[in-house]
């Protein structure tokens, strides 16, 4: 298999494209730690289904925006694991509102979550993964945050922002087997998009060429692929999988 023997950690395993992603990473042979911020039952469940796929797994709470939190999550996954070669920055979440009414918390906790909590686990993995000069860190942006979009000033600030991250960090690590690449899904059936009013939800589908809604698994097939050996010469990279979308 792929990723027999590589170990994983992602953030915000325990729902939607998250748990995709760590089920994916786990038909491919890696161990994963799901980390979720409040549903532990979720995120346990994910944990079961990774194991009886034949993996290591287990579920890790920590809030992602919190630096304490993510550097204490990080520790224990070396100390469970061994080593963390496969980091997915994938813990997101939305407050929309038009900017004329956003309020600077709504602003301020979406950039927390998105930008500056991948940033505190890329810092926290970056010294292991040069010092084993290996690491694939594969981080959720969105077709909102190289295109824009109307209600979501705060989000698409946080997922533009992700992308000159993570171009500046795969530049600092290239040269340590260290890759960093983006995947930008469009529109995905989760529960962030379910909490969708359904006339933006027809808008929506009617600016899809495949004239469908992504499944997570769409999504974490493309992730595993930056995950492994295969990718190694690819990184910086943002691909979108959007039904032809941002097209
Ligand atoms: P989702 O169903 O709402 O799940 C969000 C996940 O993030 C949950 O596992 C949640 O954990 C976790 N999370 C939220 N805040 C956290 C925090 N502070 N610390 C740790 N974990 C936290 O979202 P999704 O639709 O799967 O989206 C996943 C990623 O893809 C996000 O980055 C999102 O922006 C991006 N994306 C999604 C779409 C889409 O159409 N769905 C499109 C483009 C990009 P709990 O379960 O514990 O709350």
């Amino acid at each position: 298999m792929e990723l027999t023997g590589r170990n994983a950690l992602v953030t915000g395993g325990s729902r939607g494209i998250g748990r995709a992603v760590c089920l994916e990473l786990a038909r491919q042979g890696a161990n994963v730690a799901i980390n979720y911020a409040g549903s532990a039952q979720a995120a346990e469940e994910v944990a079961q289904a990774c194991r009886e796929l034949g993996v290591e797994a287990f579920a890790i709470q920590a809030n992602v925006a919190d630096a304490a939190a993510v550097d204490a999550m990080v520790k224990e996954v070396i100390t469970r694991l061994g080593r963390i070669d496969i980091l997915v920055n994938n813990a997101g979440i939305t407050k929309d509102r038009l900017a004329l009414q956003m309020k600077e918390e709504e602003f301020d906790a979406v950039l927390d979550t998105n930008l500056k909590g991948a940033f505190l686990c890329m810092k926290a993995v970056y010294r292991p993964m040069m010092k084993q000069r290996y690491g694939r860190v594969v981080n959720l942006t969105s077709i909102v945050g190289l295109r824009g979009n109307p209600g979501q000033a705060n989000y698409a600030a946080s997922k533009a922002g992700l992308i000159g991250m993570s171009k500046s960090i795969a530049k600092e690590l290239a040269s340590r087997g260290v890759t960093v690449n983006l995947v930008a899904p469009g529109f995905i059936d989760t529960d962030m998009t379910a909490a969708l009013p359904e006339a933006a939800r027809t808008a929506l589908l009617s600016s899809i060429p495949m004239a469908r809604l992504g499944q997570p698994e769409d999504v974490a097939r493309a992730v595993a692929f930056f995950a492994s050996e295969n990718a190694g010469y690819i990184t910086g990279q943002v691909l979108c999988v959007d039904g032809g979308m941002a097209v």
